[in-house]
C-alpha cells in the first residue's frame, strides 16, 4: 500500500466533506467536490485520469487549470446553476480563489459565503493519534472507537502494537501548522472579500448546527 503524501493545504480530519453531504442532503444544493470529480475522472481512465491518478494518488495538488475546468463544466450545468451550489475542496491556494472569483464574475453566478471550518488543533490531534497499528497483519485499532481488549496489544497474537510515525501528535502537530501557514492567504482573500464565516467545530453535529444557522440567515 502506497502511503498518502498530504499537501500543506490538505486540512487533516477537518470533516469538509461530511458537512458538504449534509448540506446537500438538507438544502438541495449541488455537491461539487474537485477530489470527487477528479476521482470519477480515474476510474473512468480518461485522458484526464491518467493524468492525474499519481497526484491523487500521493495527495499532491493537480494543476489550477485542470481543476478551474472542472469546476467551470459544473457550474455551467443548467441543474447546478438552478439549484444553487457548494465547492467543496475547492479553491485550495489563494491563486486558485482569484481565478474562481472571475470564473464565477463571467458566469454572473457569485459567491455568497465562505465557510471555514475551525476545528480545534487538539481534536484534530487527539483523533488522529488515536489510531494504532499492528505492524505484521496490518490490523488498525482505534483507542476511541475501537479499543484492543488489552491496551496497546493486538486482539490476536497479543504482540504490541504501535503508532505510525505520521499519526504522532508532533507530526500531526507539524501538518497542521504547514497547513494553517498555507491556507492563510486563502482567508485573508475571503476575508477581505466580506464573504468569510468561521464555524467552531469541536465536532461534526456542532459544526452542522452553526452551518445551519447561517445558512437560515
Ligand atoms: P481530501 O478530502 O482527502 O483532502 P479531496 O477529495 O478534497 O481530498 O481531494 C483529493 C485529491 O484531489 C487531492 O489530494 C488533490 O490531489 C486533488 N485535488 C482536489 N481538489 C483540488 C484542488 N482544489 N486543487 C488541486 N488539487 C486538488
Amino acid at each position: 500500500m502506497q502511503a498518502r503524501r498530504r499537501s500543506p493545504a490538505d486540512a487533516p480530519q477537518g470533516g469538509k466533506g461530511t458537512q458538504a453531504a449534509k448540506i446537500h442532503r438538507d438544502h438541495g444544493l449541488a455537491h461539487i467536490s474537485t477530489g470527487d470529480l477528479l476521482r470519477e475522472e480515474v476510474r473512468r481512465q480518461t485522458p484526464l485520469g491518467q493524468k492525474v491518478e499519481q497526484q491523487l494518488k500521493t495527495g499532491a495538488l493537480v494543476a489550477d487549470s485542470v481543476v478551474l475546468d472542472l469546476v467551470r463544466g459544473a457550474v455551467r450545468e443548467p441543474k447546478v446553476r438552478a439549484s444553487g451550489w457548494l465547492l467543496d475542496g475547492y479553491p485550495r491556494t489563494r491563486a486558485q480563489a482569484e481565478q474562481l472569483h472571475a470564473l464565477l464574475a463571467a458566469e454572473a453566478q457569485p459567491l455568497s459565503a465562505c465557510l471555514y471550518l475551525d476545528v480545534p488543533a487538539e481534536v484534530i490531534v487527539a483523533r488522529l493519534s488515536a489510531r494504532l497499528v499492528h505492524p505484521a497483519s496490518g490490523r488498525v485499532y482505534n483507542l476511541e472507537y475501537k479499543p484492543p481488549r488489552v491496551p496497546w496489544r493486538d486482539d490476536d497474537t497479543g504482540e504490541p502494537l504501535v503508532r505510525r510515525p505520521d499519526d504522532e501528535p508532533a507530526t500531526i502537530r507539524r501538518r497542521l501548522d504547514a497547513f494553517q501557514a498555507a491556507t492563510a492567504p486563502l482567508l485573508d482573500f475571503y476575508r477581505a472579500a466580506r464573504l468569510l464565516h468561521a464555524v467552531p467545530s469541536p465536532n461534526s453535529d456542532v459544526g452542522y448546527v452553526a452551518i445551519q444557522k447561517l445558512l437560515a440567515a
